[in-house]
C-alpha cells in the first residue's frame, strides 16, 4: 500500500524532494495545497509540473475517511463514526466552545490500556493508526467547518486509543498540525492525554514544545490505580508522579490531571484529600470528570453535590481544579462509545 501524503512532515517531503531531484521549495507548495486550499488530488495540483504530480500520485496516496454516521447533539457538538481503508472504524469529534471549534482525534484503532470505565478498550488494540491517518481527522473536520466559514482553533488528543503507545506518529501529527505552512494550530491549544506511559513522558519532555500534557490519573494512590487502570501494573503510580515532576521541571509547564469521577469507587472526600496531598506543590490543575455511563460496566456517576465537594476539598488546599463541562452526553460522546455500538451491530 502507497504511504500517505498526510504521513509527511515538511521536513520530510523536503527530503523526498531531494531525493526525487525535485527542488527543495516544491515541498511547501504540496503543503500548501494538501493544508491549506484542502484539494482531495494531486492533479488539482496545477501549479506543480505535471511529472511531479505523476510522481506523487504514484508514490502516495490521499487518506480517505468514509462517514459512517454522525451523530449532532444539541449543544452543537458532532460525532463522526469514520471507516478506514481497511474497515476498521474510528471516532472523532468536533466540539463547538464559545472560544472556537475544538477536534479530538482517535490515535490507534481500540485500545491495549485496559481503562476499566471506558468503551474504547473493550475489543482490544486492532492497530495503531498512521500519521495521516490522524491528521485526516482534522482535514476532514476543517473541511465541514469550511463551509460554516469556520476553523478548527484546537485540538485534544482523548479519543481512541494511547497517542504514547503511538509516539512517533502523534509527534509526526503534532509537527504537521502546527506547522506555519499547514494549518497553523497554536501549540498552546493543543493537548496530548496519555495513560501515563512512563518512558514516552520522558521523551515527551525532550520535545521542547509548547504542546499541553494531560495525564489520566484517576486514582490518588497505587492500588485504587491498579484496580481502575491496569496501566499501572506496569507503570506504577509513584513512577508516574515522577515523571510528572520530571516534565514539569524541564519545561516549566503545568500538567492537567484529568480525574474521571466514579460513583462510590473514587469520588469519596477521603480521595479527594489524598489527591490533594499528592499533588501539593505542583505546578498542575484538574480537571474532574463525571463519568459516563458505560453498560458494559457497572459503574455510576458520582451525585452532583458530591462532584462539587470533591472540587471544594482540592481547592481549599489549594489544588487548581474545574469540573469538565459535559458535551454530547446525548450522543454517546464518551470515547469508544459509538464504534462500540457499530462493532456490536456489525457483528450480528
Ligand atoms: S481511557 Fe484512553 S487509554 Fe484508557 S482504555 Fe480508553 S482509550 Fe485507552
Amino acid at each position: 500500500m502507497k504511504p500517505f501524503i498526510y504521513d509527511f512532515t515538511l521536513e520530510q517531503l523536503q527530503e523526498w524532494a531531494k531525493d526525487n531531484s525535485e527542488p527543495a521549495f516544491r515541498a511547501g507548495q504540496i503543503f500548501d495545497w494538501i493544508y491549506v486550499k484542502r484539494v482531495n488530488s494531486f492533479e488539482d495540483m496545477t501549479n506543480l509540473p505535471k511529472s511531479l504530480r505523476e510522481k506523487l500520485e504514484a508514490q502516495f496516496q490521499f487518506v480517505t475517511l468514509n462517514e459512517i454516521t454522525r451523530f449532532e447533539s444539541k449543544d452543537g457538538t458532532v460525532k463522526f463514526l469514520f471507516g478506514l481503508q481497511d474497515d476498521h472504524s474510528i471516532e472523532t469529534v468536533i466540539m463547538k466552545h464559545s472560544y472556537g471549534n475544538s477536534i479530538c482525534v482517535t490515535t490507534q484503532v481500540g485500545c491495549r490500556v485496559g481503562c476499566t470505565f471506558c468503551a474504547s478498550t473493550l475489543g482490544g488494540l486492532k492497530r495503531s493508526l498512521t500519521a495521516g491517518e490522524i491528521v485526516a481527522q482534522v482535514v476532514q473536520a476543517q473541511k465541514i467547518l469550511d463551509a460554516t466559514k469556520e476553523r478548527v482553533s484546537s485540538i485534544v488528543i482523548m479519543g481512541i486509543g494511547e497517542p504514547f503507545e503511538n509516539y512517533d506518529n502523534t509527534m509526526n501529527f503534532l509537527r504537521i498540525m502546527i506547522h506555519e505552512k499547514g494549518l497553523n494550530i497554536g501549540q498552546r491549544h493543543i493537548t496530548v492525554s496519555t495513560s501515563g506511559i512512563v518512558p514516552s513522558m520522558y521523551k515527551f519532555a525532550e520535545e521542547n514544545t509548547q504542546i499541553n500534557l494531560a495525564i489520566s490519573i484517576h486514582a490518588p494512590n497505587d492500588a485504587l490505580r491498579s484496580k481502575l487502570m491496569p496501566v499501572n501494573r506496569r507503570f506504577p503510580f509513584v513512577d508516574v508522579m515522577e515523571a510528572c515532576r520530571y516534565y514539569i521541571a524541564k519545561t516549566g509547564r503545568r500538567i492537567t490531571f484529568e480525574y474521571a469521577l466514579i460513583g462510590g469507587v473514587n469520588d469519596r472526600p477521603e480521595h479527594a484529600e489524598e489527591l490533594a496531598d499528592v499533588l501539593k506543590d505542583m505546578l498542575c490543575h484538574v480537571n474532574l470528570i463525571p463519568v459516563n455511563y458505560v453498560p458494559e460496566r457497572n459503574y455510576e456517576r458520582t451525585p452532583r453535590d458530591d462532584i462539587f465537594a470533591f472540587q471544594r476539598i482540592l481547592e481549599r488546599k489549594k489544588i487548581n481544579a474545574t469540573i469538565r463541562r459535559e458535551q454530547g452526553h446525548d450522543i454517546a460522546a464518551a470515547c469508544g462509545q459509538l464504534r462500540a455500538k457499530h462493532m456490536e451491530s456489525s457483528s450480528r
